[in-house]
């Protein structure tokens, strides 16, 4: 049995005006015991809503929502459990510690909430200071600790009540980008060893694919796609999805036809060919995890999507007679990336982001550019 278990789950709001925001519309979403999912999307797509209605700091207007097999909301029979019976630990962007108080009271306030012993509220902080790396801070005021300490704070005190669902709302935007980064490791050993299940929002594709075991993509309050975070970057089923999860080349294309078992297009780099058809918009989101492209020929603007690590670069003029989606082009410029490089290759007025590890490629420099037929995704351009 799951351990979220959301269905159909809509919230409209009402604006001063009189208009009304769909915030969520219909989601339907299932978290497996132990299962962390990230939810992304750009701001406004409704991941903060999603959170609020599961820990009843909103009411849903339609749906139902099962926690650990019991309905803690049910639109059909009025059934809406408050937030402090369900059981549910989470954490914020915003720290939300209060000054007045230790980082022991602060951590241990969900306990005392509940009415357990002040002896027993003392061992259990004292615990989880020392599982988020906090041992010693107890009698310390919250102001007096950095960003990043104030952050694990937050999250020792959304753990302490060993909640078996946790939400969590970009927690480690507001630290920098050193301190993000250990975070998420910790955050990642943490869920290992404690096994809650969870909900994590964030708008950072590394967060996302880096801490989680599935991924949602939101767009304007629906699913656009779900599927584990190499599903989704390496089939993602629209353009939307494509550009969400990591960088993209885009490629007008004008024209589609078959031959064989490839597609070949008509784009501004001449003849492009794609191992697979175009995708249509027609696949179930919740329900096609597996692949982006689907049956059938798509209606309408095509995009040929093209990952930048997927394009090769030789040194050269000419590419091989008659090969597939070979160009000449030059390299127009290259950025230090650490162990790879970012070029931007120049294919007549098409340009390409390229990453590559060769470091010896100079702004000037004539290449073969080439992109395995494979690696063209061809979607709808919306
Ligand atoms: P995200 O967290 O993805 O940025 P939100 O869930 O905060 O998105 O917001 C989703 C949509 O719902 C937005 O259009 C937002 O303006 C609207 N919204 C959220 N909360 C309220 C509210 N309390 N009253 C009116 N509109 C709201
Ligand atoms: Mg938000």
């Amino acid at each position: 049995r799951p351990a979220i278990d959301m269905r159909r789950i809509s919230k409209r709001f009402q604006r001063v005006s009189g208009s009304t925001t769909v915030a969520i519309d219909e989601v339907s979403l299932s978290v497996a015991p132990g299962e962390l999912v990230a939810v992304v999307g750009p701001s406004g797509c409704g991941k903060t809503t999603l959170l609020r209605c599961l820990a009843g700091l909103e009411r849903p207007d339609e749906g139902e929502i099962h926690i650990d097999g019991k309905a803690v909301f049910d639109s059909a029979r009025r059934k809406f459990t408050p937030p402090e019976r369900r059981e549910i630990g989470m954490m914020f962007q915003s720290y939300a510690l209060w000054p007045h108080m230790t980082v022991a009271q602060n951590v241990g306030y969900p306990l005392r909430c509940r009415g357990v012993s002040g002896r027993q509220t003392a061992a259990r902080v004292s615990a989880i200071l020392a599982t988020v790396g906090l041992a010693g801070l107890e009698n310390e005021p919250p102001n007096r600790l950095s960003g990043g300490q104030q952050q694990r704070v937050a999250l020792a005190r959304s753990l302490v009540a060993e909640p078996s669902v946790v939400l969590f709302d970009e927690p480690l935007s507001n630290v920098d980008a050193r301190v993000r980064e250990e975070l998420r490791l910790e955050l990642v050993q943490i869920h290992t060893k404690l096994g809650f299940s969870g909900l994590y929002v964030t708008h950072d594709q590394e967060d996302a694919m880096e801490v989680c075991d599935r991924l949602v993509v939101l767009k304007g309050g629906r699913i656009e796609q779900i599927g584990t975070p190499a599903e989704v970057y390496r089939a993602p089923r629209t353009t939307y999805v494509a550009e969400f999860v990591g960088m993209v080349n885009r490629v007008g294309v004008s024209a589609a036809a078959y031959e064989g078992s490839s597609v070949l297009l008509t784009s501004d780099l001449g003849r492009l060919v794609a191992a697979e058809q175009p995708a249509t918009d027609a696949a179930d989101p919740a329900t096609d995890t597996t692949t982006g492209a689907a049956s059938g020929s798509a209606d309408g603007e095509l995009t040929a999507l093209i990952r930048p690590e997927h394009v090769r670069l030789a040194a050269g003029q000419a590419p091989p007679e008659g090969a597939a989606n070979s160009w000449p082009g030059t390299v127009a410029f290259s950025l230090f990336r650490g162990s790879w490089m970012q070029y931007l290759v120049r294919i007549g007025d098409v340009e390409l982001s390229v990453l590559s590890a060769d470091h010896s490629l100079r702004p000037g420099t004539a290449v073969v550019v080439s992109v395995a037929p494979e690696h063209v995704m061809v979607r709808s351009a919306r």
